[in-house]
């Protein structure tokens, strides 16, 4: 069976793509794919599992799915990959935003997914629900004991450029990590990044949980005083140290609402409107 070109052996059958994307390879079962389709055009891929609905992380699915790979993904991720138009209008309410506004980690080329993730049942791997990166985000655990997290774990050498790393909801990857490091693996694939061992990972796995407390504490802390959405999204962009730009901004914009949504949720916050602005403040001690 042809393996992707420079792929690496992590143990037993699997292996690993290092690029800026890592992907996987476990007897022609794909996780995730690298930028470069080249380094799986001469292997044996019969599936592809995408991890989520990112393109940096499907970028040579369409060409893999024309020379007969079967695409899969979860439900909820499934539509992102097959009409990244969807991240691109949901980050933006709906409506269209500009050119500038969008990263490109949403701005796939489109792929049509075969099957869904939830019914995946395959003696190479197992799909595990790791919510919180995106909605249908799945970590994917291989017979060898390899976990390929996708988005799931920032290792600490990645906050250093990612200080806000992309979230939906926090605190569902809070509880992802948690389950994630419950899990019976040997050697973990972050998405972007080094494999580790367990231990590894777990320290990393606290770090990551650490890093979303204390930005719910900045957040409980700031607002005793009142802040619009802006203010609380510039409040936060500029305490982990945010460049200026308009793609950034508006990832930042998610994130930062993730957290306001999880804290009104828990009521730790309160949300209002006035004078036509929304309005955070932090929930007063009873
Ligand atoms: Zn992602």
């Amino acid at each position: 069976m042809k393996r992707p070109a420079g792929a690496e052996r992590l143990a037993g059958d699997t292996w690993y793509v290092p690029a800026l994307t890592n992907s996987g390879f476990v007897e022609g079962l794909c996780i995730d794919t690298g930028p470069e389709y080249e380094a799986y055009a001469d292997a044996d891929v019969d599936t592809l599992v995408v991890t989520h609905g990112h393109a940096d992380h499907f970028a040579a699915a369409s060409e893999l799915r024309k020379s007969g790979t079967r695409v899969l993904a979860a439900r909820d991720d499934a539509r992102l990959i097959e009409n990244p138009e969807v991240n691109i209008r949901g980050m933006f309410s709906w409506a269209r935003p500009g050119d500038l506004m969008v990263t490109k980690l949403f701005k796939g080329e489109p792929c049509v997914v075969d099957g869904l993730l939830e019914n995946l049942e395959d003696p190479r791997a197992r799909a595990i629900l790791t919510s919180g990166h995106t909605l249908g985000h799945h970590a994917v655990l291989t017979k060898d004991g390899v976990l390929f997290s996708g988005d799931a774990l920032y290792q600490k050498a990645l906050w250093d450029r990612h200080p806000l790393p992309y979230a939906i909801d926090p605190q569902l990857v809070a509880n992802s990590l948690r389950a994630i490091d419950a899990l019976d693996f040997e050697v973990l694939v972050p998405g972007h990044g080094e494999p580790c061992s367990h231990e590894e990972a777990s320290a990393h796995i606290a770090h990551h949980i650490e890093r979303i407390t204390e930005i719910e504490n900045f957040i409980l802390d700031e607002l005793v005083r009142e802040h619009t959405t802006e203010e609380a999204i510039a409040a936060v962009s500029r305490k982990v140290g945010l460049s200026d730009n308009p793609a950034g901004y508006w990832l930042a914009v998610t994130t930062v609402k993730g957290y306001l949504g999880d804290m009104l949720g828990r009521g730790d916050l309160e949300f209002f409107v006035r004078d036509h602005s929304g309005r955070w403040r932090r929930t007063p001690a009873t």
